[in-house]
């Protein structure tokens, strides 16, 4: 299992001085032994941020178009943001397909594309409430697992980042517990197809410093995708080592 991962989802905050200024603050701040970071700011951020990273930290877009180039204004294929510095690549965010209606059809094109491109997809999978209290929490997560890697080679390389919709900026959390059994339903969705074996499991929704420990010690919990949080260096820091 590759080393716990800690995500900052900087969604669309944040201009080139104000970049810099973070990272002149986060540069102050120790470098976490064992524990990997990841930093997806806006496209325009992409290349500055990636010059900016110390061994152990990486960078990653947000979103990407499944073409690898053509007529689509405003758009960026998987091979640019590769070029611009990206490991990885935020695939599903509910943001993309609660507010732009990305459907899992579009969504495994995508996570395709990263992956044929050389990135590390991060498949985002998540429930709405209405889904929870409905009780299909477990059949609508697994169809969207099932919708981006269920025809892939088994060699492939993705993480899955599972957030809750109604945990997201809402400042809900999901009791460990919860998380848990997600992510053990996912866990297991994986070993049965021999998909994804080096694959960690982030947890993302509202994630502070406070509950930052008790999700990193939770059963089957590999790391955190984190994003209003993630917006304040010494706040992500104390994140990032929650429980060391
Ligand atoms: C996210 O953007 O993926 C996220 C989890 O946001 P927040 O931490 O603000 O809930």
């Amino acid at each position: 299992m590759p080393r716990t991962l800690v995500a900052a989802n900087w969604k669309m905050y944040k201009t080139s001085a104000e970049a810099r200024t973070y990272f002149d603050t986060w540069r102050t701040l120790p470098a976490v032994a064992g524990r990997e970071v990841a930093f997806f700011p806006p496209y325009t951020l992409l290349h500055e941020v990636s010059a900016y990273l110390r061994p152990g930290e990486a960078a990653g877009a947000q979103n990407l178009h499944e073409a690898p180039e053509g007529v689509f204004t405003g758009e960026v294929s998987a091979a640019m943001v590769l070029d611009a510095g990206c490991v990885y690549a935020l695939v599903g965010h509910s943001e993309r397909r609660h507010l732009f209606g990305e459907r899992d059809e579009r969504v495994a094109k995508k996570f395709t594309a990263a992956l044929n491109a050389g990135l590390r997809p991060i498949l985002c999978v998540g429930e709405t409430l209405e889904e929870r209290e409905a009780g299909r929490t477990l059949q609508l997560v697994l169809g969207q697992l099932q919708a981006a890697v269920g025809m892939l080679p088994p060699t492939a390389g993705f993480d899955v980042a599972y957030e809750p919709v109604w945990a997201i900026g809402t400042g809900k959390v999901a009791r460990c517990e919860d998380a848990a059994e997600v992510h053990a339903a996912i866990l297991e969705w994986l070993k049965k197809r021999g998909a994804g074996k080096d694959a960690r499991l982030l947890y993302g929704g509202s994630v502070k410093p406070d509950n930052a420990a008790d999700l990193l010690a939770t059963e089957a919990v590999h790391g955190l995708l984190v994003g209003g949080a993630s917006l304040q260096p010494e706040e992500f820091h104390r994140i990032v080592t929650a429980g060391l």
